[in-house]
């Protein structure tokens, strides 16, 4: 059966790019040349795995434009990765850093592979491999990576010493999230939920709700829930839920977030500590005054949008929510803050990364902090502003102030 979720996430991006493109008044070629990355790279990496047999992974790296500047974007290891996903998550990039005003366009990798049934060594082979592979494409003002699903710090080090080691120099800027003795920044690892937090008080401002006591339901518990759990605990907030891959925990008056911190595994598990738990479906219908998916894609959906509470929906997570989905929300007066604007924390403390390493100088973590602040509440302000006045959704409107940047600098350099 074909279902808005089987729709798969290219088609459904460039429908929205599209529109987008409308608003801003372009003509077909424009369209023609944003609806696919302008460069995908495909490839195969043969490593020798422990029990002395070869194993051959599929890899890509996809740069959607590079009119604004350099790509930018995330490698994931994940067993589900396909040229698709990653080319509309480069365009997702894309939106991003026009959202955010980076001097960046968007770019995405990934490589077909399960990390949690490989060993240290096999990973390893694999990072540096994969930088081999793609190292004629990539660089500090070319493409920069960075870490995505199931890659973290010790990756980003591996891959940053090959590439040095290619290149015949230290290279920090050509790869973000790296441990801070290499070059990392000081805020990197909690700064998209730094991002959400941040947007999410400013649309709490919009609809009058006071975040210190307003309550507050988080799906998924891992990099990105668990530390937004944290800062909004420490507004004041009452979270009332959170949730992993095994349940849900609800309570009215609040969780204790710091012992269920203190209690998750590095895959962000911890319900499973407890035997009453709701379902995910069950947890995003319960009452609350905010609800921010921070797990997968796909979680509100036709079927149950009419039966969220929320009277705002942060998107941390990825394409939580349907096209469907966000028109049931918006009719009914629910306000989303969508994923290419909320989650844009991440990109936005990989830009400073960069920025620190070109300079060769470290900024302390309130001079990151503040100056991710400034950036994102710029870019929720437009994105409401642009929404309001051309009477569209803040999805249609972040894209429109995402792709705008792009559409000029493609005019500017003449290519369409
Ligand atoms: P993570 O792997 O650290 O955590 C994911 C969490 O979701 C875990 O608690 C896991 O148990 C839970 N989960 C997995 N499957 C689930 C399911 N079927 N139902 C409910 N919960 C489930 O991932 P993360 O880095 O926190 O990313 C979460 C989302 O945020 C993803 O969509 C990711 O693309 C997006 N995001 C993350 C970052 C970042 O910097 N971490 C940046 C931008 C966007």
């Amino acid at each position: 059966m074909i279902t808005e979720e089987n729709i798969d996430v290219l088609t459904r991006t460039q429908h929205i790019v599209r529109q987008a493109l409308d608003h801003l008044g372009c003509d077909a070629s424009m369209y023609e040349l944003l609806k696919e990355p302008m460069r995908l790279l495909t490839v195969r990496i043969p490593i020798k795995m422990d029990d002395g047999s070869v194993r051959v992974f599929k890899g890509f790296r996809s740069q959607h434009n590079d009119a604004v500047g350099p790509t930018k974007g995330g490698v994931r290891f994940h067993p589900q990765v396909s040229e698709e996903e990653v080319k509309a998550l480069s365009m997702w990039m894309s939106i991003k850093c026009g959202i955010a005003g980076l001097p960046y366009g968007g770019g995405k990798g990934g490589i077909q592979c399960d990390p949690r049934l490989m060993s240290t060594r096999e990973l390893e082979l694999l990072s540096r491999g994969y930088v081999r592979a793609i190292s004629q494409l990539v660089g500090p003002a070319k493409d920069i990576p960075a870490p995505d699903v199931f890659t973290n710090s010790q990756i980003m080090a591996w891959m940053m010493d090959e590439y040095s080691q290619i290149r015949e120099f230290d290279s920090p800027g050509f790869i973000t999230g790296k441990p801070l003795v290499l070059g990392g920044s000081q805020g990197r690892e909690s700064s998209t939920a730094l991002g959400v937090t941040i947007v999410l008080k400013e649309a709490a401002k919009v609809r009058g709700i006071a975040v210190a006591g307003s309550r507050i339901i988080i799906q998924g518990f891992g990099n990105a829930g668990s530390f937004l759990a944290k800062f909004l605990h420490d507004a004041g907030a009452k979270v009332v839920g959170i949730s992993d891959s095994f349940g849900a925990l609800y309570h009215s008056e609040g969780l204790d977030i710091p012992y269920l911190l203190a209690h998750k595994d590095a895959y962000g598990t911890v319900t499973n500590l407890f035997p009453d738990r709701l379902t995910n479906e069950q947890l995003l219908i319960q009452d609350c005054d905010i609800l921010v998916p921070a797990a997968i894609e796909n979680q509100i959906t036709e079927s149950n949008a009419g039966r969220i509470r929320a009277k705002i929906v942060v998107e941390a997570a990825n394409g939580p929510t349907t096209q469907l989905a966000t028109q049931i929300l918006d009719n009914r007066g629910v306000m989303i803050v969508p994923d290419v604007l909320a989650s844009a924390g991440g990109v936005v403390v990989s830009y400073f990364e960069w920025v620190q390493n070109n300079q060769g100088y470290y900024w302390p973590e309130t001079e990151v902090q503040e100056k991710l602040e400034k950036i994102l509440v710029a870019a929720f302000c437009k994105v409401l502003h642009t929404a309001r006045n051309q009477n569209v959704d803040m999805r249609l409107a972040a894209y429109i102030v995402g792709l705008q940047r792009i559409v000029e600098a493609v005019k500017w350099r003449g290519w369409v």
